[in-house]
């Protein structure tokens, strides 16, 4: 059987889930940003950097799928270097990490699974964001925005949920 790393294609799924709480100072949420688009909401992630479950999913995809350590692991949170910080920097080195080890990006889908803001109107600016990070054509991006059909703390809008599976092939 061929070592992984040699593989022609490699597939990851990247998964993400933060709370939101009132926004500080009333609560812990920080400003809600998904996919590097600020909502105007009351209730936002409780994160240690910026909370953005759409880049922190986009980026365990990509490591996952080249078999490296995951965010938590690679940007601790325990760290005060990340408190507050752009996730767009973490998408950033996973699009390093991905190149160093010899993969590029086929494509990536996102399913985005939060009861309010509604999505639709901004996920153009998110997969536009997205594509932009990683250096690939946003037509290699796709979103997908659900609701929890108010059950649940995400359908009962006290989290906000993301999968992201990554197809990446040896470049
Ligand atoms: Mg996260």
């Amino acid at each position: 059987m061929p070592a992984p790393q040699t593989a022609a294609m490699r597939i990851g799924h990247g998964y993400d889930l933060h709370r939101l709480e009132p926004l500080a100072p009333a609560g812990r949420g920080r400003p809600f940003i998904l996919g590097g688009v600020r909502f105007d909401h009351p209730v936002g992630p409780v994160g240690h950097s910026d909370g953005d479950a759409v880049y922190h999913a986009v980026v365990d995809a990509l490591l996952g799928a080249v078999g490296l350590p995951d965010i938590g692991q690679a940007f601790p949170d325990t760290d005060p270097k990340w408190d507050g910080q752009d996730s767009a920097h973490f998408v950033v080195a996973a699009r390093e990490a991905i190149a160093r080890a010899g993969y590029a990006v086929v494509n990536i889908d996102v399913t985005v699974i939060c009861e309010r803001p509604k999505l639709a109107e901004r996920k153009g600016e998110m997969i536009a964001n997205i594509a932009r990070l990683l250096g690939i054509d946003a037509a290699t991006v796709n979103l997908k925005g659900k609701t929890h059909e108010k059950v649940d703390a995400v359908g009962e809008g006290r989290a906000v949920e993301v999968h992201v599976v990554a197809l990446l092939a040896g470049a």
